[in-house]
């Protein structure tokens, strides 16, 4: 069982997950290919051909419970105080969104159309997650290569997890955005959007929905963020139309990154609004403060102790070059990137 419990001081859970076991794989087998279905907890939903049965092959997309899953749904929720601390029982959703049922291919590489199937994925299951009120908030997130943390097997995969208690990382944007509007009136994103696509020196590439900026203050080199141009608190209430635009400029841009970049390992979360459910009057302004988007953070380098210590990042490449190179890439076009 695992077990959740808070810094006093900074506010940061920490998830310990040391008693489940694991069940040892056959060696050379990956989990996630097609025709292994029966090596993965059963499937939680899949997307493909019509008129197959679960746990066979025939899919597209398939999403299966984590074999060694960091929190589960079972769990009852118990939050509790352990003398000064705070502490909750490892209740919460880890799952695995299978990309594609091919071993070698690289998200970049799929189609538009089956990119669109995989958010569509992750669209179903954070609506899915946030009926449950337990949950405070649901993440999605991708590690693809050994530098980014990948330790399922190199099939492409990204990972959901619900939380029962809203992660450091999430509520210092949402507090952030909360009190720019406070004092504004107007959500910190649209005028982030705004400021760079009238700008221009920090955008990567647009579409009718969205944009590939890179931020103003990026932490790592070729730091990247896709974000709806229209105001939208939630990424799962993307339509169909607007999730196939999305999927075409998150192909694209990781295209430009992996010509940019030789061979990228990168780190992919997708920030979506919390569940207010699950915390009635709380978030209050959140659906006009709080604006969904999508960061990729290229880890070219190991991040070193001065910015685990510090939280302070040093960055050698400006956003500025970093755009400036990904926009104009010497080769990147060349490999059919933006084709589906
Ligand atoms: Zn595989
Ligand atoms: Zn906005």
């Amino acid at each position: 069982m695992s077990a959740l419990r808070k810094d006093p001081c900074t506010g940061r859970w920490v998830v310990l997950e040391d008693l489940w076991p694991v069940r040892p794989l056959e060696p050379g087998a990956c989990p996630f290919c097609a025709g292994n279905e029966s090596l993965t907890p059963p499937e939680i939903a899949a997307w493909g051909s019509t008129g197959r049965g679960p746990n066979l092959a025939g899919w597209k997309v398939r999403v299966v419970a984590n074999l060694r899953p960091a929190l589960r749904i079972e769990e009852p929720l118990a939050r509790r105080a352990e003398r000064m601390y705070d502490a909750a029982c490892g209740t919460g959703a880890h799952e695995i969104v299978i990309e594609t049922p091919e071993h070698e291919d690289r998200l970049s590489q799929l189609s538009r159309e089956h990119i669109a199937l995989v958010l569509s994925a992750w669209a179903a299951r954070i609506t899915d997650l946030k009926r449950d009120r337990r949950i405070r908030a649901v993440f999605v997130f991708k590690n693809q290569g050994v530098m980014a943390g990948a330790a399922l097997p190199s099939h492409a995969h990204s990972q959901i997890i619900g939380l029962p208690v809203t992660p450091k990382a999430l509520k210092e944007i949402l507090d952030g955005a909360r009190t720019h509007f406070r004092i504004k009136e107007r959500c910190v994103f649209c005028d982030i959007l705004r400021e760079e696509l009238e700008d221009g020196r920090r955008v990567i590439e647009t579409s009718e929905h969205f944009a590939a900026i890179a931020p103003f203050a990026s932490r790592h080199p070729f730091e990247c963020c896709i974000l709806p141009r229209e105001h939208t608190p939630d990424f799962e209430t993307t339509g169909s139309d607007a999730l196939l635009d999305l999927a075409g400029l998150l192909k694209s841009l990781l295209r430009r990154l992996e010509s940019t970049l030789a061979e990228p390992a990168f780190n992919l979360f997708l920030y979506s609004g919390p569940n207010r459910d699950s915390r009635p009057g709380y978030w209050t302004t959140l659906d006009q403060d709080f604006h969904w988007h999508i960061a990729v953070l290229p880890r070219p380098t190991q991040v070193a102790g001065f910015e685990v210590g510090t939280g302070f990042y040093s960055n050698p490449v400006s956003p500025e070059r970093a755009a400036a190179e990904l926009r104009n890439g010497p080769d990147w076009t060349a490999q059919g990137a933006g084709a589906s």
